[in-house]
């Protein structure tokens, strides 16, 4: 079973001093972050790195975003609690924890039936609770119909914007996403109608993630 210490509390309390020091201003945000054991995430070895301001491998060739970045994409997507909230790359779960935490109904889907199968019953036994579905977030969920959702948010690099995701997506709601293939450029899209010209978008900044990839993956 695994500990959070004081180290551990200490790490953190540091993590979170330096992304208001970065900018981010949101309390909910900075509240989660202080709030979930990051290193619960990762293997064990890792629990001191699982503090720096880097990306982290979880297996699979996959990596956890850095702090500032599920600050920033937290931010962005301006939650509020009891939101539906849609996310694509459960990946570790950490972003998924941060969500749920900061009150929001989090439905999450991966593709990589690996890092499904292990991080449904991580989640599950810390106590967050949010949905997990194996699948092609490309597609969003279909064969459940928990949407539309107020938030949408891709935490993997996305070479165009999923259509499907867009309309699964409330009139009025906001997607934060990582548009590109090499770079992402961070966009985050208000819906303000159903066509594309009543689309809001504002950009912020360029990044780099893992792609966003088709289909279902079952390699271990
Ligand atoms: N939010 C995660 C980030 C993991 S990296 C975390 O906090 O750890 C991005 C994840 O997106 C990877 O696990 C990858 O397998 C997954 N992914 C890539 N393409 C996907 C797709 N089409 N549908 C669902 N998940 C996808």
């Amino acid at each position: 079973m695994m500990q959070d210490t004081y180290t551990h509390k200490g790490l953190r309390l540091r993590m979170v001093e330096n992304l208001k020091e970065s900018g981010i201003t949101d309390a909910a945000v900075l509240k989660a972050m202080s709030d979930v054991p990051r290193h619960f995430f990762l293997g064990a070895g890792l629990d001191v790195v699982a503090y720096d301001e880097a990306p982290v491998k979880i297996g699979f060739d996959q990596t956890i975003s850095r702090p500032s970045t599920v600050a920033m994409q937290s931010q962005l997507l301006q939650v509020q609690r009891g939101m539906k909230v849609l996310e694509i790359g459960t990946g570790s779960g950490y972003q998924t924890a941060v969500l749920c935490r900061m009150g929001a109904r989090v439905f999450t889907i991966e593709r990589q039936k690996g890092l499904f199968d292990r991080t449904k019953p991580l989640l599950q036994q810390l106590g967050y609770n949010a949905r997990c579905f194996l699948g092609d977030g490309y597609q969003g969920l279909t064969e459940v119909n928990y949407g539309p959702y107020d938030r949408v948010l891709i935490t993997c690099g996305a070479p165009s914007i999923p259509e499907a995701l867009m309309a699964q997506l409330k009139q009025g709601g906001i997607m934060v996403i990582p548009l590109g293939e090499v770079d992402q450029e961070m966009l985050r899209i208000t819906k303000l109608g159903p066509t594309e010209e009543e689309w809001k978008i504002e950009r912020f900044g360029i990044f780099n993630f893992v792609p966003m990839l088709e289909g279902k993956e079952f390699s271990v």
